[in-house]
């Protein structure tokens, strides 16, 4: 009788709600989005993304979402405390369209002036700093403290060395053309795993939140 009258609350709850929430999953209801999700569970989308391993938007009734825990790759479990910045306060010239090895753009561009400063959107340790002859031009990677791997290409001045700690909002390149490229902008790519993710997912939704404002 008890555990009817509890099912019944149960999906009462359910249709108000739209979501069930139980022991760090979340049952997907209709009318839900990752972000009204994220909200209930009261973690970032980008967490949401990285615990249940997905890149975009897309999430179907029925499916159940992991809220809490250790996401299943165990490099990109993130900070709690730092989340990425934007690198500079650039103009979006290219988005983020990645279906695959050499299909669609892997990262986002921010066009801006040769010279500008890039900052990096999260602390962590430089594991390149130098010429690639794939396209990136002189390019700068460093291993963030979630243990994704953020890429700032076409740079005209690399100011960092492989192997060194930089914080976040710490200045590390200067804008450049350098590389495959057709004008002064920094070409921004973000490794989580094996994924190439969309950084739009993880970046604040205001363009003002720049690395260097900290
Ligand atoms: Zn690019």
């Amino acid at each position: 009788m008890m555990k009817r009258f509890r099912t019944l609350m149960l999906s009462l709850a359910a249709t108000s709600l739209t979501a069930v929430a139980f022991a760090g999953s979340i049952t997907v209801r209709s009318g839900d989005t990752l972000s009204s999700i994220a909200n209930r569970a009261g973690v970032s989308v980008s967490t949401l993304r990285d615990l249940n391993n997905i890149s975009g938007d897309k999430i179907r009734i029925g499916q159940t979402l992991q809220t809490s825990g250790r996401s299943n790759n165990s490099s990109s479990v993130s900070s709690r405390y730092e989340r990425p910045l934007w690198p500079l306060m650039g103009t979006i010239t290219q988005r983020y369209s990645y279906r695959g090895p050499k299909r669609g753009h892997a990262g986002i561009d921010l066009a801006a002036p040769t010279g500008t400063p890039v900052y990096a959107a999260l602390s962590g340790t430089v594991t390149f700093s130098g010429w690639n002859p794939f396209g990136f031009g002189q390019l700068v990677k460093i291993r963030g403290i979630d243990g994704r791997e953020y890429y700032y290409g076409h740079n005209s001045r690399r100011l960092v060395r492989v192997g060194q700690r930089v914080r976040q909002g710490q200045m590390i390149s200067r804008v450049g053309s350098t590389g495959n490229s057709s004008g002064p902008h920094l070409h921004f790519e973000v490794h989580s795993g094996n994924r190439i993710i969309n950084p739009f997912g993880i970046l604040p939704s205001s363009r003002l939140r720049q690395a260097s404002s900290r």
